[in-house]
C-alpha cells in the first residue's frame, strides 16, 4: 500500500494572498464605484526591457534553423550566462567565482525550497520572523521543523530569529546554535538590508560553529545604500560558509520568464564532503535546465543597453518606494524598508491587529496592503506595502491614505 509523505499534512494553510484576495473581492462586488489600489503585490508590473526581448527574438529565430537549433543546456546552463555572472555580478565587486561554481535554474523559489535535499534531515534550522515563507514550508516538507503550535505560530525545531523595531529588523546571533542559517538582504518582506559589517559577523559565526548560511540575494540589484554587500561572498571568509541565490525576477522582471542561479563555491566543505558537488549531482539527476531561449534573455540583461534599462526600471519601482515611504513618515506612520528593497513595512497605528489594518485600509481608503502577520509572528502589528504598481497609482494611494 502506497503511503504518503506525512509531513506534508503538517504544513500550514497559506491563507495570506488567498484570504487577501477574498477580502478584496468580496469589497469590489459590494462597492463596484469604487476603485481600489493594490500595494499588496510580490510581482513586477513593466514590461520586459527591449535588449531582453530582442535577445528572445534573435534566440527564437535561432531555434527555427537547423545549424543554430539547441537542444538539452549543459548542467550548469551555457557558459556564456555563468560569465557573465561571474564578470558582471562577482568580478566587478572583487569576488572570484569560479564558472563551474555558478548552477543556473529556473528561479529562486525553486532553489531555496530544493537546497534542503544536499542536507540531512537532523540540520536545525534559524529562519527570520517575519520570514519568507518557502524556507519553512520546504523544510517541513522535508521533516526538519518539528511539531507546530498553533498558539505560538512556531515549529518546535526551528530558531527564529526576531526582526522587530525593538532591534531595527536586523536578526540577533541565535542563543541556540543552528545548523543551516537562512537569510535573506534585502529583505522580503520587510525591506530591510544588511551593512558589510553586520553580515560579516553572520559569515564569522557560521565559520565559528560550522554552520551553512543560505543567502537569499533576490533583491540585490535594488540596494542604494554603498554600505550594503550585493553578494556575501564580499565578506571574508564567506566561501567556506555560504550559498547564494539569487533571481533575474526582481532584478529584470522575469517573473513570468523564469531565471535565477545558486552559486555554492568549492570551499564549502563539511566533513571533507563539497557541497558544490552534491548540489551538481543534484541538479545533473533533476533538472534539465532553463530554456536556451531564456538563458540568451538573461545574458541580454548584462549587456551594455541591458543594463541601462533594467537600473531605470529599478529607479522606477524604487522612485515608488520613495513616495510610499515618505508620504507615510509625513502623515506619522512608522515605517522601515523601501530604500535598499521595493518593500516598505509599516507599524499599525495605535497597536492595531494586522488584519484589523487592513480592513480599514481597504475599507476606507480602498488601498489593498500584505498583513505582517501573514509572514510569521513576529509580524503581527505590521503591514507590507510594495512598490510595484504604477507610479499613478501609488500617489493616488498615499492621497488617500493621507485622508484617512
Ligand atoms: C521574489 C523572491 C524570490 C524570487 O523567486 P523566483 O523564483 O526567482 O521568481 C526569491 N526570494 C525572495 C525572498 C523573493 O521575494
Amino acid at each position: 500500500m502506497f503511503k504518503v509523505n506525512e509531513n506534508y499534512l503538517k504544513l500550514q494553510g497559506s491563507y495570506l494572498f488567498s484570504n487577501v484576495g477574498k477580502k478584496v473581492h468580496t469589497y469590489q462586488a459590494e462597492n463596484p464605484d469604487k476603485k481600489v489600489i493594490s500595494l499588496g503585490i510580490g510581482d513586477v508590473t513593466q514590461p520586459l526591457v527591449p535588449s531582453v526581448i530582442e535577445a528572445i527574438h534573435k534566440a527564437t529565430e535561432e531555434m527555427a534553423v537547423k545549424e543554430t537549433f539547441h537542444g538539452y543546456s549543459p548542467d550548469l546552463g551555457y557558459e556564456f550566462l555563468r560569465s557573465a555572472i561571474a564578470k558582471h555580478d562577482y568580478g566587478k565587486r572583487g569576488v572570484e567565482i569560479a564558472l563551474d561554481e555558478i548552477f543556473i535554474s529556473d528561479g529562486a523559489k525553486s532553489d531555496s525550497g530544493n537546497i534542503g535535499e544536499i542536507f540531512s534531515v537532523d540540520n536545525k534550522i534559524a529562519v527570520c520572523d517575519p520570514v519568507y515563507p518557502v524556507y519553512v514550508d520546504s523544510n517541513i516538507m522535508a521533516g526538519r521543523t518539528g511539531e507546530y503550535d498553533a498558539l505560538t505560530g512556531k515549529w518546535s525545531n526551528v530558531i527564529y530569529m526576531p526582526c522587530t523595531k525593538e532591534n531595527d529588523f536586523a536578526p540577533q546571533l541565535p542563543k541556540e546554535t543552528p545548523d543551516i542559517i537562512y537569510l535573506c538582504f534585502p529583505n522580503n518582506p520587510t525591506g530591510s538590508a544588511v551593512t558589510r559589517d553586520e553580515l560579516q559577523k553572520w559569515v564569522d559565526y557560521a565559520n565559528q560553529v560550522k554552520a551553512v548560511i543560505i543567502y537569499d540575494a533576490a533583491y540585490e540589484a535594488y540596494i542604494s545604500q554603498q554600505e550594503c554587500p550585493h553578494t556575501i561572498y564580499e565578506c571574508e571568509g564567506a566561501k567556506t560558509c555560504a550559498i547564494e541565490l539569487r533571481s533575474f525576477s526582481k532584478k529584470a522582471g522575469f517573473t513570468g520568464t523564469r531565471l535565477g542561479f545558486t552559486v555554492i563555491p568549492k570551499e564549502l566543505v563539511s566533513d571533507g564532503v563539497m557541497l558544490n558537488q552534491l548540489w551538481a549531482r543534484r541538479h545533473g539527476t533533476k533538472y534539465n535546465g532553463a530554456p536556451y531561449i531564456i538563458q540568451r534573455a538573461g545574458e541580454a540583461v548584462y549587456s551594455e543597453a541591458g543594463q541601462k534599462e533594467t537600473k531605470a526600471q529599478i529607479a522606477y519601482y524604487m522612485n515608488n518606494a520613495r513616495v510610499i515611504r515618505e508620504g507615510l513618515k509625513s502623515y506619522g506612520y512608522s515605517v522601515s524598508g523601501g530604500v535598499n528593497a521595493p518593500y516598505i513595512w509599516l507599524a499599525t497605528p495605535n497597536g492595531m491587529k494586522s488584519w484589523d489594518f487592513f480592513d480599514e485600509l481597504l475599507t476606507k481608503a480602498n488601498v489593498v496592503g500584505t498583513p505582517g502577520s501573514g509572514f510569521g509572528p513576529s509580524g503581527e502589528g505590521y503591514m507590507r506595502l510594495t512598490a510595484f504598481g504604477t507610479y499613478e497609482n501609488t500617489v493616488e494611494a498615499l492621497e488617500r491614505i493621507k485622508n484617512l
